[in-house]
């Protein structure tokens, strides 16, 4: 085996990692941490420390690590059949039931599933389908999307553009023309402190009516939106917020793309966000969970009205001119098959449920009178702690602070991993489903002890 030394140098020579600061870790004044092997919701580095896996991995581990059920589906599927196309009408066993598996879980209302490799590919499927889709009904004006700030959708062209967090546009030319951005649902930061919840959905539905107006609804073609905030916070929405919109969206027949990468099969205690909270979606990004990252694949599941005009405009125009070689990939898809079948056989999207709610509960009675504490929020396997200098005037901390870092520094050197979420002091937890009540009251005692350090 190479030493950590050795494989620290070629790291620091070879690898461009993504979201890194590539200068700092270069000069290796960033921890590089070389992951050996995980199990449940621990994870080992070379050095030989257990980590209590807090985040699962980017929130997508989400049976936990180190299920042989799965391992052996990938190995069976590779060996029988490591590769097919699926371009003019070729499939697998393995694509073929998942797209049926996926289709029997998916909300009312969705007709075929196009398969990925990550969220932003699908994404970006998804907005290729949107425009397609409003050629064929001959509407080419109807092309520009919205999306709320704070979203994050992925970060290529068209997907980093739909992301409404800075740091993913600047000096990156983005975002692109045809993509606008409104109101994050972000009660926490509401303009005025004396919003009542429904007040503050009134406020997001009436900036929305307001861009509408402004750019004229026979340009806009489709909002996209992630049922609960991720990366731009873990924020649940306010009360009312969903139906509101999408009676907006119906209102000027603007479609609506649910981006599930987080919230689909089971991270809100339910198998879809869209469920969870009444939304009836156009379009639903799935990726994730779909495997729970035992290998890359992603999926943009297609509504009944959409998938009518798609088998129009094939029959008008010929064949779909949109496909990835890897797409439907058969080991992924074996992966997908038998990570759906663990979720339902260990019953792990009630865990989620259960246990996600008593790691809010114990957070919340354990922080939430803490005066550097803003709010402790959640839904679900879902959790955030939102610091703030001062919680009666609302001020937040100098950015130049790092107070979100330095707390998830600390959290770690007591063997938790959380994630410092990339805009605001908000510390973020999506453990893996399987996640136990002690489990969680470490978590919980750990971020106590490191919120004593820091602050
Ligand atoms: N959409 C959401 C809601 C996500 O959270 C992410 C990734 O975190 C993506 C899309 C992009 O997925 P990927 O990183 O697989 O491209």
């Amino acid at each position: 085996m190479l030493t950590n030394d050795q494989l620290a140098q070629w790291d620091r020579d070879s690898f461009f990692h993504p979201s890194t600061h590539l200068a700092q870790h270069a000069r290796g004044e960033t921890p590089s941490r070389i992951i050996r092997t995980a199990r449940d919701c621990t994870i080992t580095d070379r050095d030989g420390n257990d980590l209590l896996d807090a985040f699962a991995g980017l929130y997508c581990v989400n049976v936990g690590y180190g299920r042989p059920e799965i391992a052996e589906a990938i190995a069976d599927q590779a060996r029988e059949l490591a590769y097919y196309h699926a371009y003019v009408g070729h499939g697998t066993e393995a694509s073929i039931t998942l797209a049926h598996m996926v289709l029997d879980r998916a909300p009312k209302g969705m007709s075929k599933v196009y398969f990925g490799l990550s969220g932003s590919d699908a994404n970006e499927t998804n907005i290729k389908l949107v425009w397609y889709y409003n050629n064929i009904l001959g509407r080419p004006e109807k092309k520009k999307i919205i999306s709320r700030w704070r979203g994050y959708h992925g970060s290529g062209l068209m997907t980093g553009s739909l992301t409404g967090l800075g740091l993913f546009h600047a000096k990156f030319d983005l975002p692109l023309s045809q993509v606008i951005h409104t109101e994050a649902p972000y009660y926490f930061r509401r303009p005025r402190p004396d919003m009542t919840e429904a007040q503050f959905t009134a406020h997001c539905v009436a900036e929305l009516e307001a861009l509408i107006e402004s750019e004229g609804a026979d340009t806009i073609a489709a909002f996209i939106g992630e049922p609960v905030l991720g990366t731009g916070g873990i924020v649940p929405p306010p009360e009312g917020y969903w139906p509101a919109i999408q009676a907006v969206l119906d209102r000027h027949d603007i479609l609506l793309i649910a981006d599930e990468v987080v919230t689909g099969f089971g991270r809100l205690g339910s198998m879809f966000g869209s469920d969870h909270y009444g939304i009836r979606p156009d379009l639903i990004t799935i990726a994730k969970g779909l495997t729970s990252a035992y290998a890359p694949l992603s999926g943009s599941i297609v509504g009944d009205r959409m998938w009518k005009v798609l088998e129009q405009g094939t029959d008008e125009n010929g064949p779909i001119g949109h496909g990835w070689t890897y797409s439907a990939h058969p080991v992924g898809a074996a992966a997908g098959v038998a990570n759906l079948r663990l979720l339902d056989q260990l019953s792990l999207i009630d865990n989620a449920a259960t246990v996600g709610r008593y790691l809010n509960d114990t957070m919340r009675a354990a922080l939430a009178d803490h005066p550097n504490v803003g709010e402790v929020r959640g839904e679900g396997m879902l959790c955030a702690v939102e610091f703030v200098a001062d919680r009666d005037d609302r001020t937040f901390f100098d950015p130049a602070q790092k107070v979100g870092p330095r707390l998830a520094a600390a959290l770690l050197s007591r063997g938790v991993i959380g994630r410092a979420m990339p805009q605001g002091d908000i510390l973020g937890f999506a453990p893996p489903f399987c996640l136990t009540r002690p489990e969680a009251d470490r978590i919980v005692a750990a971020t106590v002890e490191a919120v004593a350090e820091v602050l």
